[in-house]
């Protein structure tokens, strides 16, 4: 990599995203190269403002990924360091485990599948749970069979991601909000950046732009080879009477085509108890709400032929995640599965975010972590969950390819 060590307008690396991974990227960064000059550029006025600061909060175990899949093996090393750099920062967090439960006969293999695959994924502790076994650890669960998974936890990313801003303001890191990168020219060996703030140049880009990756590749002049189609996923929170029903994290057995789906609740870490999300299309990159509606948006997704091929494939769960969010009724009874007490009044709507998902020209959801690399340039373009517990691991890796 040329340096830009030394001379003050130019940085060694561009980071483009505040959301965690761009922030752990960062750090990750300067931990092995201290004397490197670093930008990180985030569009918004704060950091982790989309995904990273409206997701479950979950620290996730690993025990649904494919073994050898990177999501597998970055989850579990990025769980363990992500429970280390909370212990060390005093960031809240705690080690609470989950219980995974079938209700119904047919989820008993798939519940199987799941134990299998955190056995090879390394996890240590799983436990068989009979339905008075769940009732000891949820006593208001009913199942046929659980799984219990100790090694999950819960934590707010935004804390977390505040301190990773903190830890890279002390260490030099230029950390510029409210600077929206706008495009890139290779000029003298060096990439010249526009951001809304100004210019700058920088030795290596690696872009960390989330719902806005693709957009950012090309701006590049990299083509992404996948386009992403923004999937809300909205929730409910529990009355303060009613948390009781709740005492740590439940999860339905998940759909092995779906994996992202499947309404479960969570015990908050600042308190409160979420139910949920859903996934509906967004029509909106940004779209918290139901009536946001991006022209722009919305015109690149029905242009695209991946689209259109997605849909045709997976139009029947896609209406019942439509039907699951404008049916409150509909999304209590998938709950209800789980806890057959829960009624109407016992949930209020709350928060949502916007996952980033990569679907490729096929309309194959991309399942995995996906990088593409360019000369000077690194891209994540699919970081979806458990990519905020997985943040530090994926950092390293992506900071191991910058200094080669
Ligand atoms: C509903 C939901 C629940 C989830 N639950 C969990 C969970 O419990 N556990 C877990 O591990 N993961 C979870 N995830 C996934 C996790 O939140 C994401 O994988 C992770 O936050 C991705 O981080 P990121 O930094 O890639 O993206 P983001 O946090 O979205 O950050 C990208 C940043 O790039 C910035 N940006 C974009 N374009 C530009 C530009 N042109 N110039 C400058 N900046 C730009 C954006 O403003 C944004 O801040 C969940 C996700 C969602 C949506």
């Amino acid at each position: 990599m040329k340096s830009g060590s030394g001379n003050p307008g130019i940085f060694d690396v561009a980071v483009i995203g505040g959301g965690i991974v761009g922030l752990a990227t960062a750090k990750a960064l300067l931990d092995s190269r201290p004397s490197f000059r670093i930008a990180l550029i985030e569009a918004e006025p704060r950091l982790a403002a989309h995904q990273t600061g409206h997701n479950s909060g979950v620290i996730h175990s690993g025990l649904y990924y494919k073994p050898g899949s990177l999501k597998a093996r970055f989850c579990a090393e990025g769980r363990e360091a992500m429970f280390q750099f909370c212990k060390e920062h005093a960031i809240a967090h705690e080690r609470c485990g989950k219980v995974v439960v079938a209700t119904r006969e047919d989820e008993l293999p798939r519940l199987e599948e799941l134990h299998r695959r955190g056995v090879a994924n390394g996890l240590e502790g799983l436990r068989w749970l009979s339905p008075e076994e769940i009732r000891e650890r949820e006593p208001h669960v009913a199942g046929l069979r659980g799984l219990w998974v100790p090694q999950t936890g819960i934590v707010d990313y935004k804390a977390v991601a505040v301190t990773l801003g903190e830890i890279l303001r002390k260490s030099g890191c230029a950390v510029q909000t409210a600077s929206k990168f706008t495009g890139c020219e290779r000029k003298d060996g060096l990439l010249e950046l526009t951001t809304t703030t100004g210019e700058m140049r920088c030795s290596t880009l690696v872009n960390c732009g989330g719902l806005q990756s693709d957009r950012v590749a090309r701006l590049c002049g990299v083509d992404p080879g996948v386009r992403i189609i923004p999937f809300r996923g909205e929730y409910y929170e529990l009355r303060p009477e009613r948390q009781s029903l709740v005492r740590n994290l439940i999860y339905p057995v998940p759909d092995p085509r779906f994996p992202f789906l499947g309404v479960h609740f969570t015990r908050m870490i600042g308190g409160g108890v979420e139910a949920g999300p859903n996934a509906v299309l967004a029509f909106k990159r940004e779209g918290y709400r139901k009536s946001d509606i991006s022209f722009r948006d919305m015109a690149e997704v029905l242009r695209y032929r991946g689209f259109w091929r997605m849909s045709s494939r997976y139009w029947r769960m896609g209406m019942e995640e439509f039907w699951r969010s404008y049916s409150k009724r509909a999304f209590v009874t998938a709950l209800q599965r789980l806890v057959p007490e829960l009624q109407m009044n016992d949930i209020f709507a709350s928060g949502s975010g916007v996952r980033a998902q990569a679907v490729d020209a096929s309309g194959g959801l991309l399942d995995d972590f996906h990088v593409v690399r360019a000369p000077q340039m690194v891209h994540v373009l699919n970081a979806p969950s458990p990519a905020a517990t997985s943040s530090l691991r994926i950092g390293r890796e992506i900071a191991g390819m910058v200094v080669g």
